[in-house]
């Protein structure tokens, strides 16, 4: 069989351009990665091989050997794990496969400087060989087959394939390394690296000098030591492994179980949000062990998907070593692990927030999204969720809590008030909120996606519940509050003309409207839309016509302001009048307020052709 050739996907060629042609500070990890590449494709071997032995028969002593050669001027980077098939050479070391590259990739810049800090949180893996190398080999053999294969590149967008008949079990790494990075064949220089970022690594770390043999590394899994033995950059270098991550970690939980059942986890919350962390598969990122044994990182039942930001291991001693991933699935081993494991996470996100609400607030911002969608998944668990919230509010100037809102409740306030919208500067504009403004009654802002689902689940905090501001029945005039301008409130429309108004707009706007009230909730504006109670909010509906989910119009509640001059003086013209001199004037209230909303008008045609009409009357 001949060389074939093969082009990179055009993903990774752009980054492998933008690796080979920036100054990476930090050349050295390249060993890291491609040790930490070593370490994985023993761990898989080691789980495949307990359902057949026959995959590792003789050589069944897991190690990862470094070969430098300074006349030839190559490092090899060798181990007998899994190894790659061909199918797998093309999909792994060609491709990437990690969700959100495509996303990742849009926001290079070109700029040298800004890409490499991006792709240092994205990281490099496999890639970053040709940091240091300018022609990288990998002739490997995948457990469990007769012939291995040869896969080449100079990571100038192609690589080739050759068959590689004699190749052994696992992968050997030739990188032939650049001028200026020979240092990397100096044994000194190797073993400093490889104790600076591999010490954790759980398989030996060999260094092949002639007929010389050094293990470089402790080779005992970091999570079975103590706590007092693991220094703070040990538990970093192990975060970089295990999440394949690149940052630092915000928190690092290790813990040892005992008791009931028994297992030991090393947890980590990142310090930066993962890319796929919105991706619908909503899986986590932990990967469980027996009794050392990787077993598989798609524990389904070992973490909820609230906690998906979560990386680490844990390690169980109560579960068979044959435990087949389909086992796994309603495993009442597994379920007593995930009670505690969650139970654990959250006590300590608590005592973090106790502690360092400053470092709190970085967490809330990256992660608080997530979290908070256990609300509505985590029953049992809310109670213990809901105080870790944080939110932005009408009064507060950074971020606060449920308690602390409920504690600045005004005399006669029945409810917690929240807004929802897309951003913070729009919905601090929106005209629900007027009146609230004016009487200092605090309002919860809200703008992830999934506060619309959590909040119906919250039921009462503290003996209140929570309401939207934008719901129908919403009554301000029973609560006391600051009402600042009370007295030099303008004065509202004569009742029986108001009455007049709001039957002659219900005339002119038929069912494109729910109903028309006059409203205390405004207090600048002329008009808003508000929800009848029990409908969906405005907000829910837009996010879900967004997606495609919903394709149907709900008539709203239209609210109108008795102070204001408009409506005033439409309530006058009505009287004096009759309806139809205000009938243009009706549907553009109703665009207006849909405007306001962020929607268009119901007819863009007829707005414009009204608005014309209206403005032109006004010059007369
Ligand atoms: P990651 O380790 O984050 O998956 P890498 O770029 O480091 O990304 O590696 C890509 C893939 O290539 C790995 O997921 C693995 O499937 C494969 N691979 C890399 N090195 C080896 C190796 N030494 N043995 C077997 N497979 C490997
Ligand atoms: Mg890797």
């Amino acid at each position: 069989m001949a060389e074939e050739k093969r082009e990179f996907q055009a993903e990774v060629a752009k980054l492998l351009d933008i690796v080979v042609h920036s100054l990476y500070s930090n050349k050295e990890i390249f060993l890291r990665e491609l040790v930490s590449n070593a370490s994985d494709a023993c761990d898989k071997l080691r789980y495949a091989a307990l359902t057949d032995p026959a995959l590792v028969e003789g050589d069944a002593d897991y190690r990862i050997r470094l070969v430098p050669d300074a006349a030839a001027g190559t490092l090899i980077i060798a181990d007998n794990g899994i190894g790659m098939n061909k199918d797998d050479l093309i999909a792994n070391l060609g491709t990437i496969a990690k969700s959100g590259t495509a996303e990742f990739m849009s926001r290079l810049t070109g700029d040298a400087k800004k890409d490499m800090t991006l792709i240092g949180q994205f990281g490099v893996g496999f890639y970053s060989a040709f940091m240091v190398a300018d022609k990288v080999i990998v002739v490997t053999r995948k457990a469990g087959e007769q012939h291995g294969w040869r896969w080449e590149s100079d990571g100038k967008g192609e690589f080739t394939i050759t068959p590689e008949p004699e190749a052994a079990r696992g992968a050997r790494i030739t990188l032939s390394l650049r001028d200026g990075e020979k240092e990397f064949l100096d044994a000194p220089r190797l073993t400093g690296i490889v104790k600076r970022y591999s010490d954790h690594i759980a398989i030996p770390v060999v260094l092949v000098e002639g007929d010389k043999e050094e293990t470089l590394n402790s080779a005992s899994a970091l999570w079975t030591r103590p706590k007092s033995e693991v220094t703070p950059e040990q538990y970093k270098e192990f975060y970089h492994h295990v999440a394949h991550a690149f940052d630092d970690p915000w928190l690092t939980i290790h813990t040892k179980a005992e008791g009931a059942i028994e297992y030991t986890s090393l947890l980590y919350v990142p310090g930066s949000k993962p890319f796929d962390i919105f991706h619908p598969d909503r899986k986590h990122h932990v990967k469980l062990y027996v009794k050392r044994v990787f077993i598989t990182d798609e524990a389904e039942g070992l973490l909820p998907p609230y906690l998906r930001f979560l990386r680490g291991v844990v390690d169980s001693q109560d579960l068979p070593l044959n435990v087949s991933r389909e086992m796994l699935q309603h495993n009442p081993v597994l379920a007593k692990m995930k009670s505690g494991l969650v139970k654990k996470v959250l006590s300590e996100l608590k005592k973090k927030a106790e502690d360092d609400a400053g470092a709190y607030a970085t967490f809330w911002e990256t992660f608080g999204a997530v979290l908070k969608e256990g609300i509505y998944e985590d029953y049992e668990r809310k109670g213990d969720i809901l105080p870790l919230c944080r939110f932005q509010t009408t009064e507060a100037s950074g971020w606060t809590t449920l308690d602390e809102v409920v504690g600045r409740m005004k005399e006669g306030q029945e409810a917690i008030y929240y807004a929802t919208g897309d951003d913070l500067a729009a919905l601090k504009r929106s005209p629900q909120l007027e009146g609230f403004l004016a009487k200092g009654i605090e309002v919860l802002l809200l703008t992830d996606p999934i506060d619309e689902f959590w909040v119906p689940a919250v039921g009462e905090v503290q003996g209140k519940t929570l309401k939207a501001i934008t719901e129908g029945d919403v009554d301000l005039s029973k609560v006391r509050g600051e009402d600042k301008a009370e007295a030099d409130k303008p004065e509202a429309a004569p009742a029986d003309a108001l009455d007049t108004l709001i039957a002659a707009l219900k005339l002119t706007l038929g069912d494109k409207v729910k109903d028309v009230r006059a409203s205390d909730r405004l207090t600048t504006s002329s008009v808003c839309l508000v929800a009848e109670s029990g409908q969906m909010s405005i907000h829910l509906e837009k996010l879900l016509k967004a997606h495609r989910q919903l394709d149907q119009d709900f008539p709203r509640v239209l609210e109108i302001n008795p102070r204001h001059g408009l409506i005033k003086g439409m309530a006058a013209k009505v009287k004096a009048s009759g309806r139809e001199a205000i009938d243009d004037m009706a549907l553009l209230l109703l665009d207006q307020a849909r405007i306001v909303e962020g929607e268009p008008p119901a007819d863009p045609v007829e707005f414009a052709r009204r608005l014309a009409t209206v403005m032109e009357k006004g010059l007369a």
